[in-house]
């Protein structure tokens, strides 16, 4: 008689895990609010007052910027805007590159493209997944204008070091803070590490409106740059006596005054659901530490992690099996999330496939059909996606790393405690499976 699930026996778990909602009567009541107003938006693309946006959005502008210790925080309607507005303001365009990370979402990376300019991918860190120091050496050519760091998992960058580099260089340094609001280094905010910090707001980050994002830093000259591009600079330049007209084509990056009332609503609610989040990757790291094939990842010295992932480390030799098959075995024995139906059991072979191998960097087309930007003739170097070009990234991804979300705040100990049993089960019946 087969005991584990993938081969007929019974699961651990039948029942759906609790869903990750950080919405409640106090986002309501907001929108309501917004909504007998009549006024759900106040912006208007040109030099006038409202150029600013409305109450909701002012307010939560100012919030953000006093929660983060920073000096402007400016909203806009997603962290991909906010990554295109932050490489826009910097003023990367054709000939440019910028060093980015392949273990990421893709606007990290598809950002510089916007602006023509050419990611040039350096190599994470074995053990955190951030990049690489090192590595970001190796890539700075004379054409390099900025860093595109990524917190990402919620697990801050080197900033000390990415940073020194950075200034030595004289690089623009872009922190992706999208999966890591609340986590700290050296008891500074993730987001406010570089020049230019952005965070998402969109459903499936630790708080959100929908969609939504915000951009922070402490320099007046990129916030203004930032808020022109978010709202049609070239009819605004002229009027507001800009004369920097680099990158000067605004967009409709604005966020309404519905998603900014229930913005400032999430924004009181992230330290506790982040305490609640970090209590419960604190015990599952405890229970997967028991199982020796999987080695729960590190988290940065002098670091607060906000864990939007987890990552643990699968060992090949120990399980005598793949990874593969490993967590095939362990998803079997589980359920999906709630309203997450769709998307399955939650526990990931790695995480996202290393970009260069997108099928647009394969076969360098995104602008048109004639490879641009890769073929500009303002591009002076050599683009290189190789497969093989980020040798740490790879192996993390297609051999070694494990990802889950099974620490959002609506798990109760008894539903980890079935993902731990999971884990168990297959770990303490592994020979069904052995080939
Ligand atoms: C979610 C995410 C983004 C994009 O966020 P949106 O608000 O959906 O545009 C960018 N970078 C990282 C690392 C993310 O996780």
């Amino acid at each position: 008689m087969p005991v584990l699930a993938i081969n007929g026996g019974k699961k651990v778990r039948e029942k759906l895990f609790p869903a990750h909602n950080p919405i409640g009567e106090e986002e309501k009541k907001a929108v309501e609010k917004v909504l007998d107003k009549g006024k759900l938006s106040r912006f208007l693309g040109c030099w006038h007052e409202d150029f600013f946006g409305g109450d909701e959005v002012r307010a939560l502008e100012k919030e953000w910027a006093e929660k983060f210790g920073v000096k402007h925080a400016i909203s806009v309607n997603s962290a991909t805007s906010a990554l295109y507005c932050a490489v826009g303001a910097a003023g990367i365009g054709p000939g440019d590159e910028v060093i980015v990370s392949p273990y990421t979402m893709t606007a990290s990376a598809s950002a510089a493209l916007v602006y023509n300019a050419i990611p040039v991918f350096a190599d994470i860190e074995e053990e955190y997944y951030c990049l690489d120091p090192d590595s970001i050496e190796e890539k700075i050519t004379e054409r390099t204008k900025a860093i595109i760091v990524v917190d990402i998992m919620g697990q801050p960058y080197d900033a000390d070091r990415i940073n020194a580099i950075a200034k030595k260089h004289n690089l623009i340094v872009i922190e992706d803070a999208a999966q890591a609001p609340g986590a700290m280094y050296k008891e500074r905010y993730a987001g406010t590490l570089g020049d230019i910090g952005i965070y998402s707001l969109n459903y499936h980050k630790h708080i959100h409106s929908g969609e939504g994002g915000i951009i922070v830093t402490n320099d007046d000259e990129l916030a203004e740059r930032l808020m022109l591009i978010r709202n049609h600079a070239e009819a605004v330049v002229e009027d507001k006596g800009v004369t920097n007209l680099v990158n000067m084509i605004g967009f409709n990056y604005r966020m309404t005054e519905i998603e900014a009332a229930i913005a400032r609503e999430q924004l009181k609610k992230l330290d506790d659901l982040l305490q609640v989040r970090l209590k419960n990757v604190e015990y599952l790291s405890r229970e997967f530490a028991k199982v020796p094939c999987i080695e729960v990842s590190k988290i940065r010295e002098e670091s607060k992690h906000a864990f939007y992932i987890q990552a643990l480390k699968f060992n090949k030799e120990i399980a005598g099996i793949s990874r593969e098959k490993f967590i095939e075995a362990v998803n079997a024995e589980l359920a999906p999330f709630e309203m997450r139906e769709t998307e399955g059991v939650k526990f990931g072979c790695g995480y996202v496939r290393p970009l260069y191998l997108q099928p647009i960097y394969q076969k360098l087309i995104a602008y048109g059909d004639k490879g641009c930007p890769f073929k500009c003739p303002h591009y002076k170097g050599q683009v290189n996606y190789n497969k093989g070009i980020c040798p740490v990234c790879e192996d993390m991804h297609y051999e070694k790393v494990i990802t889950h979300e099974y620490m959002v705040p609506s798990m109760k100990k008894e539903d980890m405690d079935d993902i731990v049993a999971a884990f168990m089960k297959v770990w303490n019946n592994i020979g069904e499976i052995r080939e």
